[in-house]
């Protein structure tokens, strides 16, 4: 066993009730560290009769517990899990970064951020009005949000613990229960949440975390008649399936889903620095992310020096092992996913596009991939045009921008992007014509705990953060008193 996992305990059962318990079936799904393709643990898998039981029990802690709790009580409750996470926060940052090779930097930076989406939603508590509305008619009329009941939650693999938290504290804030599915690639932190969320005196079975298999688990958590909402991070494929299936009873969904966003370099801007920053805003997280900036497009006036620094600003970039503090890219999450990224690759050779750097395994352990940029993808080609998930990033000129914005929006996807321009006109002109839910001006910050995330078309629909994904955990009720 490698140094970075020596004093390494996971957790490997569901989280059901408030306490770890063993499956009746014994069925368990191997985790393989990244970095080192070791195996590092042996995860139990929750059946479809435990997680039918597990929402069952999250209904009863519902109804005797958690719905009629004191708001102030609801949201003491959530500072202290913020306050858990952060007493925690390095076993929680060495299992992710163990378990899906995540740069231990990143890690840390991540777990804090989780810890502040509870401290933002244990505050949301008390400022989450209704309204008074001045009906025709007269009398008095005013609006309640109440809370669904059991909420399922099922999370990816790339940011396991934001999104855990970015689902679990709004839910729990607006006064439901949550069952929460990991990714079976990355169950550790999220099991760590529920056992830390009930040591914070979050009553047992408000938080059950069950992992397994999707294609198991994912049809009961989905059609159980007692799970009110999905809410749903990951593919647009699977997306789509839950959202066919919610349809049987009329389920409310949230879904995040995949990304292929534009990062747009008008000559007018400080392009120096879009071309220094800009390669993070593709490989990091080893592009495994939905906010990838995996398409650039740069005015062309500017286009070879712009991309000379920007394969300069590349070829810098610190590549190797995740629990090194100064490592920006880690391993890709799997062999598979790194085996799906190389066949993009491979297309891209086979339609002539040139490869300015990477494309190859680096000769080491780990499932590694070098950052690399392309010129000259076709506009009909993989690479162009489907999420790669992936340290792969195309580069191309355009010459004016209606043509330009048409090509953005030629995307089935519509999640985030970055314009970079020093006309504050055009800036505004582009951002309106843009169809995503999340746009950046100048930079490529998409994520922030006060504001809504979510895409245009089929990146999704429904928000995570801000008061926009607390009010998607509640049902609004107008209640009308005569005079
Ligand atoms: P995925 O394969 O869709 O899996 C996501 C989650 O769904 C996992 O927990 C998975 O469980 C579960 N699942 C699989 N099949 C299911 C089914 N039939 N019913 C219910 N649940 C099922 O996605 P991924 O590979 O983990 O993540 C990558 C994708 O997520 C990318 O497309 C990325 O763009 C997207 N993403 C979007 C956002 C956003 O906010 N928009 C953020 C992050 C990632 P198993 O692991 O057991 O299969």
């Amino acid at each position: 066993m490698s140094d970075a996992t020596k004093n390494f305990t996971p957790p490997t059962l569901p989280f059901i009730d408030g306490e770890y318990r063993k499956p009746a079936a014994g069925r368990t799904n191997p985790l393989t560290n990244p970095a080192t393709e070791e195996v590092i643990a042996e995860v139990a898998a929750a059946d479809v009769s435990e997680a039918a039981a597990a929402i069952e029990s999250a209904f009863n802690a519902w109804q005797k517990v958690w719905r009629d709790l004191a708001p102030g009580r609801r949201a003491g409750i959530l500072f202290e899990i913020a306050r858990m996470i952060r007493a925690n926060a390095e076993e929680l940052a060495v299992l992710e970064t163990t378990n899906i090779g995540k740069p231990i930097s990143d890690a840390r930076d991540e777990i804090e951020l989780g810890a502040r989406v509870f401290e933002y939603y244990a505050g949301a508590v008390s400022k989450f009005y209704g309204q008074t509305i001045p009906v025709a008619r007269g009398g008095f009329d005013f609006t309640i949000r109440q809370p669904m009941g059991v909420v399922a939650c099922i999370v990816p693999w790339n940011f396991p613990f934001p999104i855990a938290s970015w689902k679990v504290a709004p839910a729990l804030a607006a006064g439901n229960v949550v069952v929460l599915k990991p990714a079976t690639l990355s169950p550790l932190t999220a099991l760590k949440l529920g056992e830390l969320a009930c040591a914070a005196g979050l009553p047992p079975g408000v938080l059950q975390v069950l992992p397994g298999s999707g294609s198991v688990l994912g049809d009961v958590l989905v059609t159980h008649p007692l799970i009110r909402k999905v809410s749903f991070t990951g593919s647009t494929e699977v997306g789509r399936r839950i959202m066919e299936l919610a349809a049987g009873d009329l389920k409310r969904v949230s879904l995040e889903l995949g990304g292929k966003s534009p990062n747009i370099v008008f000559a007018d801007s400080d392009w120096k620095r879009a071309a220094d920053t800009s390669p993070m805003s593709v490989f990091a997280n080893t592009g495994q992310d939905c906010c990838a900036r995996s398409r650039v497009f740069v005015e062309r006036s500017i286009f070879e020096m712009f991309l000379d620094r920007f394969v300069d600003a590349t070829r810098h970039l610190v590549v190797g092992n995740p629990m090194d503090t100064a490592t920006q890219i880690g391993p890709l999450v799997s062999a598979s996913q790194r085996e799906s990224v190389e066949e993009f690759l491979d297309d891209a050779r086979h339609h002539g596009s040139r490869f300015v750097c990477g494309g190859a395994r680096p000769q080491c352990r780990g499932y590694y991939l070098e950052p690399t940029v392309l010129t000259g993808v076709g506009h009909g080609d993989r690479c162009w045009r489907e999420e790669i998930f992936g340290p792969v990033v195309c580069v191309m000129p355009f010459d004016d921008e209606s043509s330009m914005i048409q090509e953005v929006n030629a995307s089935t996807y519509g999640l985030s992007g970055s314009i970079w321009t020093n006309d504050l006109r055009r800036a505004l002109r582009v951002a309106r014509a843009v169809e995503s839910g999340v746009l950046s001006i100048n930079c490529h910050n998409s994520v922030h705990v006060e504001a809504p995330f979510g895409g245009f078309k089929q990146s999704g629909l429904g928000r995570d953060l801000g008061m926009a994904a607390m009010e998607g955990y509640t049902e609004l009720k107008n209640v009308y008193v005569a005079e």
